[in-house]
């Protein structure tokens, strides 16, 4: 057992002061039970919780901490950058850098704006490209996670022909009527969708590779399709790589399946674990944005000195390094089709999807393509599961919905102790 004495203590506290006690709602365990675990500090794979719990991160702040925490080529730029101030509200030379770096790596993107998080870069981007068409709807698919800008939680589920339906309280009927929402990997439905409202869709938004039902790839010829509907339709296809940018591959999703999208939003990975984001695309549709055009997008901390700073560190040491990219996908590997046979070999014909760095394993047989795929998983037993890794020093996403991160941090020895917790930690969830 744990001690959790002090996490228990300080989520008490919390939740007086914070709503459910966390400043975002994955945090708060609701899915798999129990308390929360406050964090004290970090360093490569290893956390270390307020009770001195250790535990090996496999969810590395969802994303960002690619190269494990901590890293000394991230913490030496951020130290190099913090006695020059920490904001001035004027343009810096390293936000130009910054730019131009992603503009190399990812060249779809020909012009690119930075803001404070994957949200604001989603908001931004579906803003720029209704400015740009002209047109009022959007279309996302379900099971996909934009951030929580309105346009963007609209309920998984509402038929693609009709009418979307607010996912939150607060989100209006008149916002989710332009968001249409279809299922992952369903063409076909795509193609309805698009007749059904003929020169409506000013945006097709989606993960090229979903993170948030758990992970999900793209079907053969899903992507390809979408690019050659969005042309001929003249709708802009954004790539949202929040998750998969600088991750699967130097240049992101894109860049693993040769599709070019319109317009690609980022976050996570640029700010090396400071709040970032960026949008960009097409320098014909990024044009559009204020002051060179009309759409409005604006923020006092947007390229910020420090996030920069770390955001450059980050890509530079990604870029300067594409080895890295074979020994985590290397390391995700094996860590995959370890799993995978570990449950089978206890009898359980689990689904584990891969791509990249990262993975799932989800508690169902059968393919899992889609939300509705994922949603036959065995919730009260992935609960069980997550605990019991837990216990066994391995910090996994408290969701069965949510991907695995994995850094390059996470070594040969740590992968063998993650196998051997995951066996008994099947074998206990399922007693
Ligand atoms: N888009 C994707 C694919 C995401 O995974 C996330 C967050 O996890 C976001 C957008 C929102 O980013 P943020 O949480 O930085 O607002």
């Amino acid at each position: 057992m744990l001690n959790q004495t002090t996490s228990d203590t300080l989520f008490t506290q919390a939740q007086a002061l914070i709503p459910g006690g966390v400043n975002s709602p994955v945090r708060a365990f609701r899915s798999v039970g129990g308390t929360p675990v406050f964090m004290q500090s970090a360093a490569g794979a290893w956390l270390t919780d307020v009770d001195g719990n250790r535990y090996v991160d496999f969810i590395n702040s969802w994303g960002p901490m690619i190269l494990g925490h901590a890293p000394a080529v991230v913490l030496d730029a951020v130290r190099a950058a913090l006695p020059h101030s920490l904001s001035f509200g004027a343009p810096t030379r390293r936000e130009s850098e910054l730019a131009e770096l992603i503009i190399e790596m990812v060249p779809s993107v020909e012009k690119v704006r930075l803001v404070n998080s994957g949200t604001e870069a989603c908001m931004a981007a579906i803003r720029v490209a209704r400015g740009y068409t002209g047109r009022a709807k959007i279309l996302k698919f379900e099971g996909c996670y934009h951030g929580h800008a309105d346009a963007f939680l609209i309920a998984a589920g509402s038929g693609a022909l009709t009418l979307g339906t607010p996912d939150s309280a607060g989100v209006t009927h008149g916002v989710a009527q332009d968001t249409l929402t279809v299922p992952y990997n369903d063409l076909p439905a795509v193609a309805a969708a698009v007749a059904a409202n003929p020169g409506q869709i000013a945006a097709i938004i989606l993960e090229p590779v979903v993170g948030n039902m758990g992970l999900v790839a793209p079907q053969q010829g899903f992507l390809q399709g979408l690019r050659a509907l969005c042309t001929a339709q003249g709708i802009v296809l954004i790539f949202d790589e929040v998750m998969t940018g600088f991750r699967l591959a130097p240049g992101g999703a894109q860049e693993l399946f040769g599709i070019a999208p319109d317009m690609t939003t980022l976050g996570k990975i640029i700010g090396g674990g400071l709040p970032v984001g960026a949008y960009g695309g097409r320098a014909d549709i990024m044009n559009q944005v204020a002051p060179v055009g009309k759409v409005y997008q604006a923020g006092t901390l947007s390229g910020n000195p420090l996030a920069t700073a770390a955001g450059l560190a980050q890509l530079r040491h990604l870029q300067n390094n594409p080895a890295l990219y074979a020994q985590l996908n290397a390391t995700t590997t094996r860590l995959a089709d370890g799993t995978r046979q570990i449950a089978q070999e206890l009898g359980l014909n689990y689904t584990v999807n891969q791509v990249g760095s990262m993975f799932s394993l989800f508690f169902t047989s059968g393919p899992v393509n889609h939300l509705e795929d994922a949603k036959r998983c065995d919730l009260p037993a992935f609960g069980r599961y997550f605990h019991a890794m837990l216990a066994r020093g391995i910090y996994l996403a408290p969701s069965q919905f949510e991907a695995l991160f994995v850094s390059t941090a996470i070594s040969d020895e740590l992968v063998e102790m993650y196998f051997h917790a995951c066996r008994e930690s099947l074998v206990e969830a399922h007693r």
